[in-house]
């Protein structure tokens, strides 16, 4: 690969400054915007047609084949292959759920259910993380850090033993599931506990990495996004390379959407696919900078024109109030979501909707999703309990196929779990029942 088939660039048009893809940098050293990783693909090897892809799996000795990053690394060349990591991400599991369209009230066969708890450290993270530090290690970097609400650190702490890398991890003093905290330790990550929240672990490990010149591993880092794309392709796969009507996901920092988008428009580019689903970000009421912004003062890409003073002004205003976002799900518990601009711009792309939805109904359709044996952390199952909203007000109709991307594992968050479902008074609650210890009583109690 040539150097200069791959290259950084600003997102704003009115500097669109590129940079090389070996430079290490976290925004745009010219305006301080985001960068996207950029390809020139008329001198690039891009398969034909998306079928290709299949044909990998017949060579997944090879871990590059194997893995559900590199499988599609056409579709992400900034590395050489001799710099990639893989330690088995992405053999995710795309899963109708008739039982839970039923309840939903939709047709069978067209609720999706694209489960990335599967992945090595649990979590969605590990797609952006190969390829994060595929780059770290392509430029040389020997340390590397991040902000986390947990699954960032998890899946960064697991990486940077594969090559090599220091990991430092910055997180709040406020919640952090125990399933999440208690992989970063075990991975032997350095963990710094803040006096402050995850807006401001984000802040200040922004300014160490520039610092210390050490790599930053949010996704902040366009490598890191790049590798997230393949969500969407395993998607396509998994449909037989068919395009759903509908992508779901949860709203945190905004990453996953924004991939998202840039892979949607990278393959309608490229002639892959003739048509772009709609996407739908579901942000916690307790953290709704997205749907503030979006639906209720109109913030749009709008070109990438994007209206600056809108942003700040909000944020102004949560200052002003001492705005903490507070939700019990954590992973999304953030309020000025680094990725926003890019966000819009993928839902721009893909025609996008912003829902919010409460912690009660994040919870409930957590349960829901349980059930049917796909367990799941509470971020994700904002996913489920958006679709509830999006269905109700025709906004998705009810034949149309829909893939809810639950982003982390059930087994993140046991605490979330089990109060839930030691509650007797919620819809969905599965507590135990107490019962003697006397056979009689136990036999009585099941034949009942
Ligand atoms: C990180 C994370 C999110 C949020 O994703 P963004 O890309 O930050 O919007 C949602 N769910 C889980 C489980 C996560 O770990
Ligand atoms: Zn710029």
């Amino acid at each position: 690969m040539k150097e200069a088939q791959a290259y950084q660039k600003c997102i704003n048009p009115r500097c669109g400054a590129e940079f090389d893809r070996m430079e290490i940098l976290f925004e745009c050293p010219r305006c301080g915007d985001l960068l996207d990783v950029c390809y020139r693909w008329d001198k690039l090897p891009v398969p034909k047609k998306l079928s290709d892809f299949s044909k990998k799996w017949a060579d997944r000795q090879n871990p590059l084949n194997f893995s559900g990053v590199w499988r599609f690394g056409e579709l992400l060349p900034f590395c050489e292959e001799k710099y990639r990591v893989t330690i088995g991400e992405g053999q995710t599991v795309l899963q109708p759920c008739c039982g839970l369209a039923a309840e939903l009230g939709m047709r069978p066969n067209v609720l999706y259910l694209q489960y990335e708890g599967l992945n090595p450290s649990g979590s969605f993270k590990d797609n952006g993380m190969a390829a994060a530090y595929s780059h770290a290690r392509m430029v040389g970097a020997t340390a590397s850090a991040c902000a986390s609400t947990g699954n960032t650190s998890a899946s960064m702490a697991l990486y940077s033993h594969s090559c090599g890398l220091k990991a430092t991890v910055f997180i709040g003093e406020g919640k952090i599931a125990f399933g999440k905290l208690s992989q970063a330790m075990d991975y032997g990550a350095y963990t710094l506990q803040i006096a402050g929240d995850f807006d401001d672990c984000m802040r200040q490990v922004q300014e160490v990495c520039r610092q210390l010149k050490i790599y930053l591993v949010n996704s902040l880092n366009p490598f890191r996004l790049e590798g997230q794309k393949t969500i969407m392709y395993r998607i396509l796969e998994q449909m037989g390379w068919e395009v759903p009507d509908w992508i779901v996901v949860p709203g945190g920092n905004l990453g996953n959407s924004s991939s998202f988008g840039k892979a949607f428009a990278e393959l309608k580019e490229l002639g892959l696919i003739e048509r772009i689903p709609r996407l739908a970000v579901i942000n916690a009421s307790g953290a709704d900078t997205l749907s503030e912004l979006y639906n209720e003062r109109g913030l749009r890409w709008n070109g990438g024109h994007v209206d600056q003073e809108l942003i700040a002004d909000y944020y102004s205003e949560l200052d002003a109030k001492h705005y903490r976002p507070n939700t019990i799900a954590s992973a999304i518990e953030i309020s000025r979501p680094v990725n926003l601009k890019k966000c819009v711009r993928a839902l721009d792309v893909c025609n996008g909707v912003v829902r919010t939805v409460s912690d009660e109904e994040i919870l409930d359709a957590k349960a829901q999703i349980g059930k049917y044996g796909l367990g799941c952390e509470p971020a994700s199952a904002a996913t489920v309990a958006g679709l509830k909203h999006l269905l109700a007000d025709g906004t998705i109709g009810r034949d149309e196929r829909v893939v809810c991307v639950l982003t982390g594992h059930l087994l993140k968050d046991p605490n979330a779990t089990v109060n839930y479902h030691s509650q007797m008074k919620r819809p969905f609650s599965n507590p135990p029942v107490q019962v003697p210890n006397d056979l009689e009583k136990i036999i009585a109690l099941m034949k009942a």
